[in-house]
């Protein structure tokens, strides 16, 4: 079963074409890694996923993405579809206040207030975050304290709390040193248990490591996309060949 099923879209940055013509289906419970050089339209991809495109002004999109059937650029709540993908971007960005806080923030704010039902939401995402056994005798301490990788998790924790469908991830490694990168990389194994989760990377040895299917982009176009094993192992198209192998990128 796919969670996501992207047809013929193309995307516009007022004149410039960001994405071309692009058909890829995204299968639930796997991590598929989008790769490529710098500025080949991995972030703007992942997020046509969950609308955030919308924001930007002037651009332009035309084609299907559909999400368990729908077209969420025609029949769906765009709140709610961000509310179901969830988003973890490059710097980690945890609120100013308590890492209780921070993880209860999103349920506290559709309305959640019973204080049982609080606690339990944030224990069981701060422990698929894999970081309750560290920080659970200081959860009302200022989130600021914790490491950087510390904060990265803790905000996939935050983003776990709204129980998503999917989780977007956009280069969540790229600041962080190779411990606290490998933290996460764990992780991964256990959130595609639960979560449908996209990743955009620039590294080839983490979408190695992590990611079940792996997407091949150049200059907004999708050259390639198959089983990760496949793609490094065996690519049908020389410009992915020619990627991986390190001639460019
Ligand atoms: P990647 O994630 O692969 O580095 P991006 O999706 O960020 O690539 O960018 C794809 C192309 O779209 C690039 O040419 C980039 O300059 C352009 N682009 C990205 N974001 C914007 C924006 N907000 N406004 C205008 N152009 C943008």
């Amino acid at each position: 079963m796919n969670t996501f099923e992207i047809n013929d879209l193309d995307l516009y940055y007022g004149d410039t074409q960001a994405l071309k013509s692009i058909e890829l289906v995204i299968p639930r419970n796997q991590v598929t890694a989008f790769i490529g050089p710098s500025g080949c339209g991995k972030s703007t991809l992942l997020r046509t996923l969950n609308r955030m495109n919308d924001l930007i002004a002037g651009v332009k999109i035309s084609g299907e993405v559909k999400m368990d059937g729908a077209d969420i650029y025609a029949d769906v709540d765009v709140r709610k579809l961000r509310m179901r993908c969830g988003m973890v971007f490059q710097k980690a960005n945890p609120f100013p206040m308590s890492i209780y806080e921070n993880v209860a923030y999103g349920q506290k704010a559709q309305g959640l207030k019973d204080k049982f039902q609080l606690d339990s939401i944030v224990e069981e995402a701060l422990r698929k975050a894999a970081l309750w056994e560290e920080v659970k005798d200081r959860l009302h301490s200022h989130a600021f304290g914790l490491s950087g990788g510390q904060q990265q998790r803790l905000c996939i924790a935050r983003t776990i709390a709204m129980r998503p469908d999917v989780i977007l991830m956009d280069e969540p490694t790229s600041a962080l040193d190779p411990i606290a990168t490998a933290r996460i990389e764990e992780l991964m194994e256990d959130l595609r248990r639960d979560f449908t989760v996209v990743i955009v990377t620039h590294s080839m040895a983490q979408a190695r490591r992590i990611a079940d299917k792996t997407a091949f982009f150049l200059m907004g176009e999708l050259v390639e996309h198959g089983d990760t094993e496949q793609i490094f192992n065996a690519p049908q198209d020389k410009r992915t060949h020619g990627y991986i192998t390190g001639d460019f990128g």
